[in-house]
């Protein structure tokens, strides 16, 4: 049998459909329709350019995935974005070029893949640096750059902080920098945009971004495949390195150790590390002492939320970037009613144009007061299984497989009923779903899970904390 694009795409369609949202599934992927198949590309026709530049910008990895899974390693991507106002044009109209030349080019041009792209101006989200890599590729998101990173009271410390490190990489006080805040407040943001502008400066300097998450999976690689002192060595070759997230090191003893002595040796060097957290220094939890003292050095600046008037200019800054048109009285809504998380209101917006353009309705307040409902819910309700069992494992400092394992020690059982009772609690998940995620157990177990929790939280003190601390931490 062979693959036409129709079959590759629903194949595709329905991994996809498995590990995104409903909501996102049927705005971003349900619009697109498969074109054609030829010589392992698959070409997909996008609504828009608008809606291409989205789906790049997140689900590319996802994509990627798919369609490799479809078409083996040498698969392609081409969009081909169905041309506004021009009907029955089917010119391909596709990326990869500099915005200021973009135009009805008849090429076409492949997205994601080849995957090892050799030209240093692409972002290719796939080249992880690995070990003996020669050149380091920088993994830094260009549209994450000062210029739209807009200055306010919640950021001004931060931002100039960034600005100072960028001019003279390792040469200030501020080192290492540390960035922290609530999700959503802009420290990946402002993280790339020191990243950027030090390459703008100084092309020969080598920086790299990487997430802790990821630093910490090279790690345990590396030190699977027997080769920790090249891991080491790649990092202490780097000028600047940038690690987001690094809360996510907290109770990893093996690559805290590692970190500690790759941040001196740059420390000592001369070169900048730049670090993010969501949380401060002093609430770090099961992070070294030794590596804590470390993270002080510096500077650590703070993110908060950002006051009414930053808030409008980031919608209207946004909107601006993307050419979209949208009456005062609804950028008032939204920064009335989105105050705490920028990655939100971002989402109401983007969620309003697509609404607005594919429906071919208008933007009103009506629009954008179902959106912020929608939206603001949804993203508050957003708690899924799997983020509830690694919630409740890492409380209990034990990982996710200890948890669903088939062992009858009691604090993990108990950890295992905890996690059952807050899916029971926080999802509409059935008994017998909730039962077949959390280890491969019936619904009669979790019944009894729920059960045993509620016996418990009202006889045990202990075991109440344990409830309350968990819903802390699920509900915020
Ligand atoms: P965090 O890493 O703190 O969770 P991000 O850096 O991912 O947050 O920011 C969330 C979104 O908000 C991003 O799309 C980012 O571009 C945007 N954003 C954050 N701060 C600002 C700002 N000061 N100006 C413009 N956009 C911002
Ligand atoms: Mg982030």
């Amino acid at each position: 049998m062979t693959n036409t694009a129709e079959t590759v795409w629903t194949n595709c369609l329905s991994f996809i459909e498995d590990n995104i949202t409903q909501q996102a599934y049927k705005t971003w992927f349900e619009p697109i329709k498969a074109v054609k198949l030829t010589d392992n590309a698959l070409n997909i026709q996008v609504p828009s350019k608008f809606f291409y530049e989205w789906l790049e910008e997140h689900y590319v990895k996802l994509l990627k995935v798919a369609l490799t899974k479809e078409l083996g390693a040498t698969a392609k991507l081409v969009y081909v974005i169905r041309m506004e106002n021009t009907y029955g044009n089917k010119q391909p109209f596709t990326e990869r070029i500099p915005s200021s030349n973009r135009s009805n080019s008849t090429s076409s041009q492949n997205v994601n893949v080849p995957l090892k792209s050799k030209s240093p101006e692409l972002k290719n989200p796939f080249i992880i640096p690995g070990i003996r890599n020669v050149k380091i590729e920088s993994q830094l998101n260009p549209n994450y750059n000062f210029e739209n990173y807009l200055e306010g009271e919640s950021n001004r410390l931060a931002r100039s902080a960034g600005i100072a490190v960028a001019n003279k990489p390792g040469g200030t006080s501020f080192n290492p920098l540390l960035i922290f805040g609530g999700v959503g407040l802009g420290k990946t943001h402002l993280a790339h945009a020191i990243g950027v502008d030090v390459k703008d400066k100084y092309p020969e300097k080598t920086v790299l971004y990487i997430s802790a998450e990821k630093f910490v999976q090279q790690y345990s690689e590396s030190v699977k495949k027997n080769n920790r002192n090249d891991f080491i060595h790649f990092y202490q070759v780097i000028d600047v390195l940038i690690v987001d997230d690094i809360q996510l090191l907290s109770g990893k003893a093996g690559t805290q150790d590692v970190f500690f002595h790759i941040f001196n040796h740059l420390h000592q060097n001369g070169k900048q590390v730049i670090l993010t957290s969501d949380k401060a220094p002093v609430d770090m939890i099961d992070i070294e002492q030794r590596l804590l003292s470390r993270f002080k050095w510096g500077l650590s600046a703070e993110l908060n939320h950002p006051d009414y008037e930053t808030r409008v200019a980031i919608i209207k800054n946004k909107l601006y970037r993307d050419g979209v048109e949208m009456p005062d009285d609804i950028v008032e809504f939204l920064a009335n009613n989105i105050k705490t998380n920028i990655r939100e209101l971002e989402g109401a917006i983007i969620s309003l144009i697509a609404h607005s353009s594919f429906n071919k309705k208008e933007i009103t307040i009506d629009l954008a007061k179902k959106i912020v409902d929608n939206y603001v819910k949804h993203t508050k309700r957003e708690v899924s299984i799997d983020y509830i069992q690694k919630v409740v494992s890492d409380y209990f400092q034990m990982d996710v497989e200890t948890l669903q394992s088939k062992t009858r020690k009691r604090h993990i059982v108990q950890a295992r009923q905890l996690a059952m009772f807050f899916a029971k609690k926080f999802t509409k998940a059935s008994l017998a779903s909730i039962g077949s995620q959390i280890g491969q157990r019936d619904h009669a177990t979790v019944l009894h899970a729920c059960k045993t929790v509620d016996n418990l939280s009202s006889t045990d003190k202990q075991f109440r904390k344990y409830v309350e601390d968990l819903q802390k931490k699920l509900t915020i």
